[in-house]
Parts: C-alpha cells; sequence; structure tokens
C-alpha cells in the first residue's frame, strides 16, 4: 500500500533542481568551507532589507496583538499597495482589490484555484519557473507549454497554435527567471490582441497572470504594463525579491477597476487563500509594510552584480542574453548536455549552476548572482576554465 499520493510520489522523483543544487552546496560547505563554494544555485536575495522597513517591524513587535486578521489582508496594507501599484501602472487599483497573500507562490495558488476548472488549460512560455507546474495541476489544470523565440520574447504565433477552447490562462513573468529578460510592451500589446480575439471566437475569458516579484529590479528598458494590453490580468507578487524578505512570505494579489467581475474574483481570491490553509498572510509583515513611508526600491546593488557577472561571463566565453532585471542571467552551455555540464561545474570547481533542463530549455544552465559580490569576483578562474574544459 503506498503511503503517499501517486502525483506527489511522481512530483518528489523529479524534484527541483534548484533544491537539489541546495543541498548539494550545503554539502560542499560543510566538507571545503563557506568561501569554497561559488554558489549560484538558489534565487535568494542577498541583501537585508531597507532599514525603513526593519524600523516599521521593531516598532510593531511587542505593540499588537498576534491574533487572526482579516483573510484578505490588513487595509492599512492593501492601502499602500493599492497606492504603490496605482502609480506604478499609472491605472486605478482600489485597496478592495488587492488581497495579500503567502508571497507570489501563494498568490498564483490562489489565482488558479479561483479561476480553473478540472482538464482547462494554462499555457506556461518556456524556459519558466517550473513551479508553475505544480501550481496549476494543484487544481486539476493542465499546463501547455510554448516556447519564447530566441530572443526570449513572446512568439505570438506559437502561442497563437497554443489556445484552444480550453485555454484559461497565460502566465508571464516579467522580469524573468531564469533568462533576465523583460519583456516590451509592443510584445504584450500583441499577446493582449491575440487573448481578446480568442476570447471573441470562444465567449470564454482568458486570464493574463501576470507574475512579476522581480519588478522593482530593472536596470535597463521601460517597466512594462499588463493592464494597457489586457482586460483581464491578475497581477501576482510579493516583497520576496524587492524588499529581500523572501523568508517572511508576504505577496499580493490585484485586480485594476476594468477587470470584469471584479469583486467576484477577489472573494474567490479571499476564499481561495482562506480554504488552502493559509487563512491570512504573515500579519506583522503586513503591518511593517503599511508603516513604510514608501515601498519603491533601489536596484543598483543588483545592477552592480549583474555587470561584473556579464564581464566575467563574456571573457570566459559563454554566450548569453544581457539580462536587464531580476538577478538571473541564462547562458548557453558549450555541451548540449546541460545536466552533465552543471554536474562537472559542482565536481570540479564547487561552483553551483542549475541546468536549463529544469526551467523547460536543454542546452543552457541558470545561475543567480544574487550573491556577495566577492563570491562573483572569485568565481572568474573557474568559468573560465569551466569553458575550457569544454572548448
Ligand atoms: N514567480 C517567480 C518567477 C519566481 O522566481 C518566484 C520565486 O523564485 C516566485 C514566483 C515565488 O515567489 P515567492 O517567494 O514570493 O513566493
Amino acid at each position: 500500500m503506498a503511503s503517499i499520493s501517486e502525483v506527489m510520489a511522481k512530483g518528489l522523483q523529479g524534484g527541483s533542481w534548484v533544491r537539489k543544487l541546495f543541498d548539494e552546496g550545503a554539502r560542499l560547505k560543510k566538507e571545503f568551507g563557506e568561501d569554497q563554494v561559488f554558489d549560484f544555485s538558489l534565487g535568494n536575495p542577498f541583501n537585508k532589507p531597507p532599514e525603513a522597513f526593519t524600523k516599521a517591524l521593531l516598532e510593531e513587535v511587542g505593540q499588537v496583538n498576534h491574533g487572526y486578521i482579516p483573510n484578505q489582508g490588513i487595509p492599512e496594507t492593501r492601502m499602500k499597495v493599492a497606492e504603490f501599484l496605482s502609480t506604478r501602472f499609472n491605472t486605478e487599483i482600489s485597496f478592495e482589490h488587492v488581497v495579500m497573500t503567502v508571497g507570489a507562490g501563494g498568490a498564483l495558488n490562489s489565482a488558479l484555484k479561483s479561476i480553473l476548472n478540472s482538464g482547462e488549460e494554462v499555457i506556461v512560455l518556456s524556459p519558466y519557473f517550473a513551479e508553475y507546474d505544480a501550481y496549476i495541476e494543484n487544481f486539476g489544470g493542465k499546463v501547455v507549454r510554448c516556447m519564447l523565440n530566441d530572443q526570449f520574447e513572446i512568439d505570438i504565433e506559437a502561442v497563437r497554435q497554443s489556445i484552444t477552447p480550453l485555454t484559461k490562462g497565460i502566465i508571464i513573468n516579467t522580469p524573468h527567471n531564469p533568462t533576465g529578460t523583460i519583456l516590451s510592451q509592443e510584445n504584450l500589446n500583441e499577446l493582449g490582441a491575440l487573448l481578446k480575439e480568442a476570447e471573441e471566437k470562444s465567449g470564454e475569458p482568458i486570464y493574463m497572470l501576470f507574475d512579476e516579484p522581480y519588478a522593482q529590479l530593472i536596470f535597463e528598458g521601460e517597466q512594462v504594463n499588463p493592464f494597457l494590453s489586457h482586460n483581464k490580468v491578475i497581477l501576482a507578487s510579493s516583497f520576496s525579491k524587492d524588499l529581500g524578505i523572501a523568508g517572511e512570505r508576504l505577496g499580493y494579489l490585484a485586480l485594476n477597476k476594468n477587470t470584469p467581475d471584479a469583486d467576484l474574483l477577489i472573494s474567490a481570491f479571499v476564499y481561495a487563500h482562506r480554504t488552502l490553509g493559509f487563512v491570512n498572510a504573515p500579519a506583522l509583515m503586513q503591518r511593517a509594510i503599511a508603516k513604510m513611508p514608501d515601498l519603491t526600491v533601489d536596484a543598483s546593488p543588483y545592477k552592480v552584480r549583474r555587470d561584473k557577472i556579464v564581464e566575467i561571463l563574456s571573457d570566459a566565453g559563454f554566450e548569453f542574453a544581457t539580462p536587464k532585471g531580476g538577478f538571473f542571467v541564462f547562458p548557453q552551455a558549450p555541451i548540449a548536455d546541460d545536466v552533465e555540464f552543471c554536474r562537472h561545474a559542482a565536481e570540479k570547481y564547487k561552483l553551483l549552476i542549475v541546468p536549463g533542463t529544469g526551467f523547460g530549455l536543454s542546452g543552457h544552465f541558470r545561475l543567480c548572482y544574487s550573491v556577495p559580490l566577492e563570491t562573483i569576483e572569485n568565481s572568474r578562474e573557474a568559468f573560465i576554465s569551466l569553458y575550457n574544459d569544454f572548448k
């Protein structure tokens, strides 16, 4: 008799490459010492949260009771988020259309639970954050993979081919994990026009789940505005990366005022959030956010790291699209077998990078440069030797 479900057994077997490397990294660090391992595997913020956050948090500790709070989130926090988003996107987002969630992961799960009937399809654009598969399948949805083009832009014709009468949504992520690229407004508008055309044909809504936990980490190019491209945008994001509080698990869902059935969708998000067992997003974190004078962050420490890793990878001979945001880069591996390439990097150089296969695009590897600057600087020789091993 099996002790765990078939779905879970399959999930565990596949596992996450990032998590596997995290374990391998911990083992190597224990055996050889922290400074001997170049760990570029996990997408963790390297920095401390802004002082304003820590100050607000400390002011709240000991001052408040720790009972349940409104499932949707503390009104003052939602107001702060609504104001922040309304300014960023130059659109009207009411605090009544914001739900505080357990990270962007929790946000996506609540949104998918709210919109998916069993067997309905969600398009994901490869390469992509692989957890999307589990998130979609959690609610009986079917994952439909569609490749980005070789510039990592949305291939409109490929998406057109992927749409069926069962399509319920498409997940868009910019700045992008794993490539660090940023979509253009034009590309997003083309997608919006396609979704509208498909909706008119089927008479059914297709949601754009706009996943943007790296939204403020942009070095070049414009912030794109999904609300200009489609009228059924579900914005999912978090403070995990922007504020560097990934472990505190605070995110949000938001809709703008043009979204059809916005109130109904929000009620569904809150119900989903509650019945998934999250109940409410971390209360103390919400209180700290509400007290911060403003939620904008400075991306320049990430840009310094981006510039350094780009220089090292280019000098070593790797080919890649220069990241414009987020904290990842996704070079081509010099051999087709990216798993073997990453295994070799870990074994010979204690260089932890993640195979592209884990993101749905083999022949590449992902590197997270949200690490101390000296780790990047010290990795130069390792990257040069690694590349030369396969020349
Ligand atoms: N979406 C993308 C593209 C991510 O890279 C991540 C985390 O790495 C998430 C969602 C989940 O973010 P959170 O930690 O806020 O749940």
